[in-house]
Order: structure tokens, then C-alpha cells, then sequence
């Protein structure tokens, strides 16, 4: 069992820790927030004072912070010189294409290899260790990485080269927003042809347009299994987070010059929900209410309702 490092204890990071002590790593966590570290202790790990002392004699550092922001300033200030070069890097957390590649190139410049691991899965998956985990990185990079993922999921995946975590991430996450929202306005305008929900739902999935934003994730209330939907749009994969990813996918899709008419729509759409209507908070299906008219923004929020319908 190894000395990991571990930065960035919050909703993702703090179970995936966890895991990772519980598989026998002694896990030396660092976090801004002292509540996550208190956690973090309570979970098997332990306290570091800094971000430098975490990572002092580490044989694997993983990272999960917020933005590419936070990991450039954490790898460039904390990491990459004080950890030992022979250490294995692995930011887990979801930022741009770009930034990710510069921070490998920075890495691997001193000598370390690092890999970029961003996962799919939301809170509980972290806590259950079921992530997905898409790893862009050399081969041997991989090789290295895979052991200290495996603990926190169900699959270690390579997708390519520095950045293809990143790039694999987003793209599953665009095609995810675009397919939601096509699911949300198609039910929408079942209903209101006079199909059955249920009955629709069950054609549907036997059918050309099954996908699993319907299938495993319905929008509707009481159709397929249990989602977010079921407990008004609570818990699950937050609106924000779509958005977040949807932003970065749009950048991305800029930089390479591809054309994305669908991921940029979906992103107009998102940040009118998320930003524009409150529902920043809500699971990314709930933005079905902003498609049929009936969202209730949040008390005290200053969003309006929406009356998109005659918009489009
Ligand atoms: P979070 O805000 O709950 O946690 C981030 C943590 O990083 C916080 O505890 C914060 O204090 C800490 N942090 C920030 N800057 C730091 C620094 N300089 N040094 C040390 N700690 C620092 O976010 P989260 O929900 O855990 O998400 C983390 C990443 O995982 C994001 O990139 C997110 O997009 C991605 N992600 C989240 C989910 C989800 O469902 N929450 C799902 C998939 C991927």
C-alpha cells in the first residue's frame, strides 16, 4: 500500500478518499476547507497542514478541485517541485482541454508523469466508489494511474494521449445535455398531442429513439425507474454542473474548429435555466419545467417564469 496525497476534499473528493484510505492507502489529505478535512479525518485519512506537506513524500498525488484555475495554481504552487518526481499525478477533476495538456507538458517537463482522470458519476457513485474514470496520459502513465483509480470505481479507462480524459469527458457530457433536453421537449410535446406518458415511454424505449437520458433517466415523474424527477429534480447531476461542462465543450469545439450546433443550443439553453431561472441547483432533467411552462422559481431568487414555448 502506498503514501497518497490527496487535494480537494469536497462533494467528489471526500468519498473518493475515503475509498482510497479504505483500501488500505495511507491518504495524507489536504483541503481549504477545514469541515472537509474534519470529514476527511473521520473517514480514514490523514490532516495535512498544507497543500506542499501532502504531497512531500507521496508515491501518487490525486487532485479534484473545482476549474482548471484551481489546478493550474495548485500543481504550479504546491505540487510540481514538492512532491518527489517520481510521484504519479492525477488530477481527477473536470476542466478544459487545454489547461489540462499544459499542466502535463509543465509535469512532465520536471520529470513526473501525470495523467488526467475526470470521472462520470455524481456524488453517491464517489461515495460508492462506481466512478467511471476516462484517463488521458502515456501508456505507462496509465499503467501507474489505474492502480490508485481502481478503488474509487467500477472502470479505469484510457481514452488517448494528455487531454483525452478531458476531451472524452465533455464530449459524453454534450451529447448527455443535448440528448436530455431532446428527451424533455419530445415528452412535452407527446403529452400535448394526447399520448400517454407511461404508454409513450414504453414505445419509445423499444423503439429508434430510445436513449438513456429517457431509458435510465427520465424527466417525468413517475416513468421508468426512479431518477431525480421522482423528487422534484433533487439530488443527481446539478444544472450547474451540465452548464459548466457544456461551457467547456464549447470552448473545446472553438479551439478545434468543429461545428456543434446542438452542444451550443443546449448550452443557450442551460444557462438560461440554470443562470437566467434559478434551477442552478436542481438536477440537469428539471430543466423539462423551464421547456413546458411550469417552473416555479425559487423564492427570493428574482427569476421569473419562464414562457419559453413561444419563443422557439
Ligand atoms: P466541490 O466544490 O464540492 O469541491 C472542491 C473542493 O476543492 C472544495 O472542498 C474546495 O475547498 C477545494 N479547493 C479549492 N481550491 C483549493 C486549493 N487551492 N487547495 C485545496 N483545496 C481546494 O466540487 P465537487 O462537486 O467535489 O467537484 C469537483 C470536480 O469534480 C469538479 O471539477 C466537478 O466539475 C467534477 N465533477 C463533479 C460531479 C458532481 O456531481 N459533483 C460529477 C462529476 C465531476
Amino acid at each position: 500500500m502506498a503514501r497518497v496525497a490527496f487535494i480537494g476534499l469536497g462533494n467528489m473528493g471526500g468519498g473518493m478518499a475515503a475509498n482510497l484510505a479504505k483500501a488500505g492507502h495511507e491518504v495524507r489529505a489536504f483541503d481549504l476547507s477545514a469541515e472537509a478535512l474534519d470529514k476527511a479525518e473521520r473517514n480514514g485519512c490523514l490532516r495535512s497542514g498544507s497543500a506542499p506537506e501532502a504531497v512531500a513524500d507521496a508515491e501518487a498525488v490525486v487532485t479534484m478541485l473545482p476549474a482548471g484555475k484551481h489546478v493550474r495554481e495548485v500543481y504550479e504552487s504546491s505540487v510540481i517541485g514538492a512532491a518527489p518526481a517520481s510521484a504519479i499525478l492525477i488530477d481527477c477533476s473536470t476542466i478544459d482541454v487545454a489547461t489540462a495538456r499544459e499542466e502535463a507538458e509543465k509535469a512532465q517537463a520536471k520529470g513526473y508523469a501525470m495523467v488526467d482522470a475526470p470521472v462520470s458519476g455524481g456524488i453517491a457513485a464517489a461515495e460508492a466508489g462506481t466512478l467511471t474514470f476516462m484517463v488521458g496520459g502515456t501508456e505507462e502513465a496509465f499503467a501507474r494511474a489505474e492502480a490508485f483509480l481502481a478503488p474509487m470505481g467500477k472502470a479505469v479507462i484510457h481514452a488517448g494521449g494528455p487531454g483525452s480524459g478531458q476531451a472524452a469527458k465533455i464530449c459524453n457530457n454534450m451529447l448527455l445535455g443535448a440528448s436530455m433536453i431532446a428527451t424533455c421537449e419530445t415528452f412535452v410535446l407527446a403529452q400535448k398531442l394526447g399520448l400517454d406518458p407511461q404508454t409513450f415511454f414504453d414505445i419509445a424505449s423499444k423503439a429508434s429513439g430510445q436513449c438513456w437520458s429517457m431509458t435510465s433517466y427520465c424527466p417525468v415523474p413517475g416513468v421508468g425507474p426512479e431518477t431525480p424527477a421522482d423528487r422534484d429534480y433533487e439530488g443527481g447531476f446539478a444544472a450547474a454542473l451540465m452548464l459548466k461542462d457544456l461551457r467547456l465543450a464549447m470552448e473545446a469545439a472553438r479551439g478545434a474548429d468543429s461545428y456543434t450546433p446542438m452542444g451550443a443550443q443546449a448550452e443557450e439553453l442551460y444557462t438560461r435555466f440554470a443562470e437566467g431561472l434559478g434551477g442552478a441547483g436542481k438536477d440537469f432533467s428539471g430543466i423539462i419545467r423551464m421547456i413546458d411552462d411550469s417552473w416555479k422559481a425559487p423564492e427570493g431568487s428574482g427569476a421569473e417564469a419562464p414562457k419559453v414555448g413561444a419563443k422557439f
